[in-house]
């Protein structure tokens, strides 16, 4: 959105920040490793004042949000830090101090985006903040209660995307799930889903961030029935023992996570499960451990991203006295990491010799593969299915091909059939 404004106030937009006279970053300030890498990335771009064309440096996002005043003391290659409640006046700010006479009055706004993931792939913001407490999570802190868009505003965007050439939505918001209580007082993300389904040009939607709480049946019917929702379910649920899911504040038991899973795997047998889990959450046992460790080899999740419990400033679990040592966190990320490694080598094999319809996104560097992916795999995050080029196709087309073997860790190697 920020990317559009400049649009709109005709700069041009480069993607190498050695041709940029103006650098903003968007910062993430959810756990430590995003902070850091953010503090890294400001840091790197503030070279560029000195070796590049940058006169301005721009920082924004949840980072800022969180801590404005100290990064304002110790950043002071930063010519201007943007908190989130302050984008609504995103351009005044940055307008004086590039020293535009004229202010524009534009402020954020999702028809004017410009899309940063390619021109094939199109992430979909359903709605802003938070209103779950999940005692480690600083986000509702950051970002505020939960806010759905109004569908008009939504299918108004997907339909700008879509005729700008997207093939595949990508819909997001803390929790897709909550989308539409609200403003409408009942989850309309199925409703939603299948009104974006009827866009005639895109061929793929997603949806991530699904909350097991609040998984319907309708929602389950929509995706097992729709031919371009993608079998692919996104369910953050960060441990299994009741213990500590109940420390955490989230809202789904260990009975009520299996029995969605259970019943999402019957529906939709072809369907790809991605979790999401935390270990090392304070108070941790050896024996919650091991209950996280048992439910992943039996749910043998096809995606798994495993966190180190990460203790956030403000949040009621940086409270908790007994906090797990660095070491025993690392050991037990190791343990699981481990075992999934072979939940995924098994779960690839199984496709080989199957058939899939791919996205092609890109290239390899030596122009010898095309880069393509199937609905199993979402963008960035998943795995690549590599495919010999034979000079025919072009980024965004979609071809069908053959698995013949997996060729590293995520990553598979296919034949392209007609
Ligand atoms: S659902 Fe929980 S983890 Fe996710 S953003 Fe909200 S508070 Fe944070």
């Amino acid at each position: 959105m920020c990317i559009g404004i400049f649009q709109k106030e005709k700069f041009e937009i480069v993607n190498n920040p050695k041709d940029a006279e103006i650098i903003i970053i968007n910062t993430c300030g959810f756990i430590t490793s995003a902070k850091e890498e953010a503090i890294q990335t400001i840091l790197e771009m503030a070279q560029y004042k000195k070796t590049g064309k940058c006169q301005y440096l721009i920082a924004m996002g949840c980072l800022v949000q969180r801590y404005k005043k100290d990064l304002e003391k110790s950043l002071p290659e930063v010519d201007l830090f943007l908190s989130i409640e302050e984008y609504d006046q995103l351009w005044e700010k940055i307008s004086t101090l590039i020293n535009k006479k004229e202010v524009s009055k534009n402020t954020l706004d999702y028809l004017n985006r410009v899309v940063s993931t390619g021109n094939t792939t199109a992430y979909l913001k359903i709605a802003e903040g938070c209103s779950n407490r999940c005692t480690y999570c600083a986000i509702p802190h950051i970002r505020g209660p939960y806010i759905s868009r109004t569908m008009e505003s939504i299918l108004e965007e997907a339909n700008q995307l879509a005729n700008r050439g997207i093939k595949e939505l990508i819909v997001i918001a803390q929790d897709t799930t909550k989308y539409g209580m609200d403003i409408y007082g009942k989850p309309m993300l199925a409703t939603l889903l299948d009104k974006l389904s009827h866009i005639e040009s895109i061929r793929w939607i997603r949806f991530l961030y699904a909350y097991p709480e609040s998984i319907t049946d309708e929602l389950i019917a929509v995706v097992k029935n729709s031919k371009k929702i993608c079998h692919y379910f996104d369910i953050p649920i960060q441990h299994i023992s009741n213990r500590i899911l109940k420390k955490m504040n989230r809202q789904s038991d260990s009975q009520s996570i299996n029995s969605i899973l259970t019943s999402i795997r019957k529906e939709i047998p072809d369907v790809i499960l991605r979790t999401t889990i935390m270990v090392g959450f304070p108070e941790e046992s050896e024996e919650d451990f091991l209950a996280l460790y048992t439910f992943i080899h039996n749910a043998k999740f096809e995606k798994l991203g495993v966190f180190q419990y990460s203790k956030e400033d403000g949040t009621p679990a940086a409270k908790i006295k007994e906090q797990i040592h660095y070491k025993t966190k690392q050991s037990r990320w190791n343990k699981i990491m481990q075992l999934q490694q072979k939940i995924t080598y098994t779960k690839l094999q199984e496709k080989i010799g199957n058939t899939y319809e791919v996205i092609v996104d890109g290239f390899s560097e030596d122009n010898q593969y095309m880069l393509t992916r199937s609905y199993m795999d979402i963008p960035d995050e998943d795995g690549i299915i590599f495919i010999k080029n034979n000079g025919n196709v072009k980024i965004g087309d979609f071809i069908n091909c053959r698995i013949t073997k997996i060729r590293q860790q995520y990553d598979l190697e296919a034949d392209r059939i007609e």
